[in-house]
This record gives C-alpha cells, sequence and structure tokens, in this order.
C-alpha cells in the first residue's frame, strides 16, 4: 500500500464500526474536517463509507491488530482511536447466550483495549495529543434488564477508559468515553420494530413508553450530534475531559 507524503502532514483517526449509523456520520465529519479517516468495520468495504475502508472482525485479536499496521502503513501516523462498533443481544441472564456474551465482550471492551495497546507508540508522538474516545452509552453508567452483556462491555469500556487517561496523562494522550443514550441508527430501529412486534403496540408507543421510558426528554439523538461530540473532544476542551464520561442522555441518569 502506497504512503502519500501528504498524508502524513494531516491528523489520522481509526473509527471502528464505521459504517454503521454512529460511525459514519463520525467518519464523515472528521474526513470534512481534514481528517484522515480509518474506518473499520465487519461487512464489505463497497457499502456507504468514508475515508480508507477496512474489512476486519473486531471480534479477532487479529482484526484489530491488522487495521492497525494498515493504518499506520497507509497514513504513517494515528492521532486518535475511536471505538464504535457493536452490537446489541437483549436475553433474561439464564438464556443469555454464553457465545454472545464473549462476542460482545470482544467487540465492545477487547477490541478498544488491543486497538489502544497496538496504537499506544503512535499516539505518543501525536502533535495533538492523542486520544482514545470510545462510544460506551448511557449503560456504561447504568443497567437495564436482559442486557447483561451489553451493559457489562460498556460499564468495562468505560473503566478501561479512566485507566488510559491515567496512563496517558504524561505522553499528553487523553481518554473520554462518549456515553449516550437512544441514538437514531439502524441498531434502534431494528429494537424498535421489534419491540413493536413483540409487546404488538403502534412504534411510537415504544418509543415513548418502553425504550425513552428511562429518558426524561423522550427524543432520539441524531447521530451528527455525536459526531459532534467527537469533534469537541478533539480539539482544546477535550483535555479538561480526560479520564471522564461525556454523558448525553436527555436526562436517562439523572435519576
Ligand atoms: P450500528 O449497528 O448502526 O453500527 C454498528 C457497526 O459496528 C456496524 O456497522 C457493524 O457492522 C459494526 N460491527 C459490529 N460488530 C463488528 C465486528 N465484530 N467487527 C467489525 N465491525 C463490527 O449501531 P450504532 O447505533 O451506530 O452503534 C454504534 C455504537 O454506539 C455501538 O457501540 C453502540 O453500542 C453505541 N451506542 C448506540 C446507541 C444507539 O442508540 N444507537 C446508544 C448508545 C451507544
Amino acid at each position: 500500500m502506497q504512503k502519500r507524503p501528504a498524508d502524513s502532514l494531516k491528523p489520522t483517526a481509526l473509527v471502528t464500526g464505521g459504517r454503521g449509523g454512529i460511525g459514519l456520520a463520525i467518519c464523515s465529519r472528521l474526513a470534512r474536517e481534514g481528517w484522515n479517516v480509518v474506518s473499520v468495520d465487519y461487512g464489505p468495504a463497497d457499502t456507504d463509507g468514508e475515508g480508507l475502508m477496512l474489512t476486519a472482525d473486531l471480534a479477532t485479536r487479529q482484526g484489530n491488530l491488522a487495521s492497525v499496521d494498515t493504518a499506520l502503513a497507509h497514513f504513517g501516523r494515528l492521532d486518535a482511536i475511536i471505538p464504535v462498533a457493536g452490537f446489541q443481544s437483549v436475553s433474561p441472564i439464564q438464556d443469555f447466550d454464553p457465545d454472545t456474551w464473549d462476542r460482545m465482550l470482544a467487540v465492545m471492551l477487547t477490541s478498544p483495549f488491543l486497538l489502544a495497546r497496538a496504537s499506544w507508540s503512535s499516539l505518543k508522538v501525536s502533535p495533538l495529543g492523542g486520544r482514545f474516545l470510545p462510544v460506551a452509552s448511557a449503560h456504561g453508567l447504568v443497567g437495564s434488564p436482559f442486557k447483561s452483556g451489553y451493559v457489562a462491555a460498556k460499564h468495562g469500556v468505560v473503566g478501561l477508559t479512566k485507566v488510559l487517561a491515567l496512563e496517558g496523562a504524561e505522553f499528553n494522550i487523553t481518554a473520554t468515553a462518549i456515553c449516550p443514550g437512544y441514538v437514531r441508527t439502524p441498531l434502534v430501529e431494528n429494537q424498535i420494530a421489534e419491540q413493536a412486534a413483540s409487546h404488538g403496540i403502534p412504534r411510537e408507543k415504544v418509543l415513548s413508553d418502553v425504550l425513552l421510558g428511562a429518558q426524561a426528554v423522550k427524543e432520539l439523538i441524531e447521530p451528527e450530534v455525536i459526531a459532534d461530540a467527537v469533534m469537541m473532544l478533539l480539539g482544546p476542551i477535550g483535555p479538561t475531559l480526560t479520564g471522564s464520561t461525556l454523558t448525553m442522555d436527555y436526562g436517562w441518569t439523572a435519576r
């Protein structure tokens, strides 16, 4: 893969889940703001996307390491790691499939760890200050029944972020976990449809009473607003928020 000298002058972000709702919004915004973007996702690279599109299974060690290697070979630097890939699976604890549990932890917790580990020496020399900005969830702060795998993985990545903030401080690396409430993406649209069918109630009722029941404000966040938060964290305010969570949950966790 050919490295173009001009590319290494621009900051580079590696975004996982870059072909999903939130990841794509982040990739598009970064590209518009002049960043090199490495978008890693599971699906084929001929779908919608932005930047250098890599296909990898982030549930595997090899998929994560190869993504960092390819990003560095292509752009010569990594300034921000933005782990977004994830998925939901809902089941009571006694029925929760252990393989699904393993995969949830692998994609939403171990992948961010492997990416940070493999890119750490590059983040250390970033002229902007390296950034680790996982998209966790309000479920990184509170629980909900039937979501043991998801809630455990998201709490885990919030903890990982705190450790990286402490270890990164002397190298000008900062780490902040973004914790949104419900965002308007395919992941959520599918949940609305599934719950409408299983409860036998209209879509609007699922939104206000079921999905957004815990949010003070019954609104979905637009993916572009998460991209705004990423840009804020990449800017001068970012370091002040290191080690913390940026909670964007319309009042969900205010109770
Ligand atoms: P999405 O389903 O639109 O996108 C997720 C992306 O991750 C998909 O493109 C998928 O292919 C990719 N992915 C999943 N497993 C992968 C694997 N093993 N290897 C490579 N890629 C993989 O979902 P989204 O709504 O954009 O969610 C993105 C992130 O934001 C997730 O981590 C989710 O938990 C989190 N989040 C979402 C919401 C929400 O309401 N949508 C709220 C809070 C947090």
